[in-house]
């Protein structure tokens, strides 16, 4: 007889929430989780709760309003010697961070999962082993197992990390005073959020992006509008700017990139690294149990995130699709489903990807340049925040909404944000487009008012020509 019917491995936002699903669906689960962070307390949650989405955006959010002070005079609030202290800044994150995972905990008490401290290993179909901080090792037999590894950072050969001088994600989270001068490698999603975080308690931030287009991924109008936003906000990216090396002399760090005039040099007190993650696969499962990886190390998986051995799911980060939290728990949920015998789907065409930079950058479905490779007609509707009297109201009346349909069904096919609360407008547009409505089925939609809903509701006006306020 089995231990367990479900062992998840792994305990991040695709793990728990499987474990979660399963233990409500009766079944009797177990959790691997073997983080530890900075050796202290285990916690679940993974990446996303404890060095991710969750601390990236409280900084955010901290930094946003101090930032913001500067604008107040506008509003004739008046704020003289205000200052910022780093410690409590950070003491408020690492508070956030403790609360959620401490309620992950809660949670798994409440459905009666057992949470199984170590590192997990596949060591035959039926079976987990699980190794604790002492080295001791444990079997547990299980009939399902589902594989939520997660990701790690990509370390580069010519930026070798020291952890203090030259850091990941995880250590530009956790700086405790503002680096006078701090260089990024890499003009990602991650690289964008962590310069604007330091950027706006003061530091000169100068980002070496090796590509020649600043987020290749997303509709280039959006992209080229948040290249000039961040330009007028002296944030200085670097584009077609490859990094060749860098090496801690002196406390500083003295990095040469070759851009289109040459080799140049540039001197930092921190560098960030954050060019890319990838799964964290290795000496997850034992070989020849018929689980494969592609050359990049992703779990090979089907539409339901079955494993080639058919009792093993993967998910989240480990496997193809976005490296997102919200991406990895609903392949968590979608997977204890299975189990469970039921059908789920889930469309990872229609996971919506956010930017939490000031503007926000949200968009889901496809960009203007998929739909003219594809060759799919497509009409456009954009609407900008200036013409909003919520955003005005605000003082964040920067940036539009783009609404892409089709030309001839008028399907929404693709929808693209920049402007304030993008993270949460996008949502209306992914409920619109996983019901297929039309663009039209938007247009006549009563919106409420003040708001900025009202940008999505003008957008899909003038998918047909027909905005209300703009000329
Ligand atoms: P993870 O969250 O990485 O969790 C995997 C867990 O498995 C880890 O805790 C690890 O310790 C554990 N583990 C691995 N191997 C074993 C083993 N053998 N045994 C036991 N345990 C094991 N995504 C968003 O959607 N929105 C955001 O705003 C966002 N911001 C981010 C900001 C930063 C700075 C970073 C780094 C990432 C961000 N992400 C964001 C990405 C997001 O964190 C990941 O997509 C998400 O955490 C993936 O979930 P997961 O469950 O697949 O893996």
């Amino acid at each position: 007889m089995s231990n367990y019917d479900v062992i998840v491995i792994g305990g991040g936002p695709g793990g728990y929430v499987a474990a979660i699903r399963a233990a409500q669906l009766g079944k009797r689960v177990a959790c691997v989780e073997m983080y530890q962070h900075k050796g202290e307390t285990p916690a679940l949650g993974g990446t996303c709760l404890n060095v991710g989405c969750i601390p990236s955006k409280v900084l955010l959010e901290t930094t946003e309003h101090f930032h913001r002070l500067d604008s107040l005079a506008a509003h004739g609030i008046s704020i003289k010697g205000a200052s910022i202290d780093i410690a409590t800044m950070q003491t408020r994150k690492d508070g956030i961070v403790g609360q959620l995972t401490g309620g992950i905990e809660q949670l798994f008490k409440a459905n009666q999962i057992d949470w199984i401290q170590g590192q997990g290993k596949l060591t035959a179909k039926d079976s987990v082993a699980v190794t604790d901080a002492a080295g001791k090792v444990e079997t547990y037999k299980t009939q399902y197992v589902i594989l939520a590894p997660g990701s790690v950072p990509i370390d580069i050969p010519v930026a070798k990390m020291d952890h203090t001088h030259i850091v990941d994600s995880t250590g530009a989270l956790s700086f405790t005073e503002v680096p006078k001068r701090l260089g990024v490698i890499g003009a990602g999603v991650i690289g964008l959020e962590m310069s604007s975080v330091w950027h706006r308690l003061g530091a000169e931030v100068t980002i070496f992006e090796a590509s020649a287009t600043l987020l290749p991924q997303v509709d280039q109008e959006i992209a080229k509008d948040a290249g000039r936003q961040f330009k007028m906000q002296k944030l200085d990216i670097r584009l077609g700017a490859a990094v060749k090396q860098a090496d801690v002399k002196n406390n500083e760090v003295v990095i040469t990139y070759e851009d289109k005039k040459g080799d140049q040099t540039q001197t930092v007190d921190k560098l960030l690294v954050c060019v890319g993650r990838r799964p964290n696969t290795q000496d997850l499962f034992a070989e020849g149990l018929g689980i494969k990886c592609d050359d990049r190390g992703f779990i090979e998986v089907d539409d339901q995130c079955r494993t080639g051995l058919a009792n093993v799911f993967a998910v989240g980060d480990c496997v193809r699709g976005p490296m997102l939290a919200h991406k990895a728990s609903e392949e968590g949920v979608m997977a204890a489903e299975v189990i469970d015998g039921q059908s789920p789907h889930m469309n990872l065409e229609l996971v919506p990807s956010i930017i939490y930079t000031n503007p926000e950058i949200a968009s889901v479905g496809k960009t203007e340049e998929q739909l003219k490779a594809e060759g799919i007609p497509y009409k456009k509707g954009d609407f900008p925040f200036a013409a909003n009297g919520r955003a005005k109201a605000m003082d964040a009346d920067k940036g539009r909404v783009k609404i892409l349909a089709h030309d001839v069904t008028d399907e929404i096919l693709g929808a693209h944000i920049i402007g304030p609360m993008a993270s949460e407008l996008i949502q209306e547009l992914v409920v619109a487009m996983e019901y297929k409505a039309a663009a039209e089925d938007i247009a006549r939609i009563c919106h409420g008012h003040p708001g900025l809903v009202e940008a999505i509701h003008e957008a899909a006006l003038a998918v047909d020509g027909r905005a209300l306020h703009k000329v």
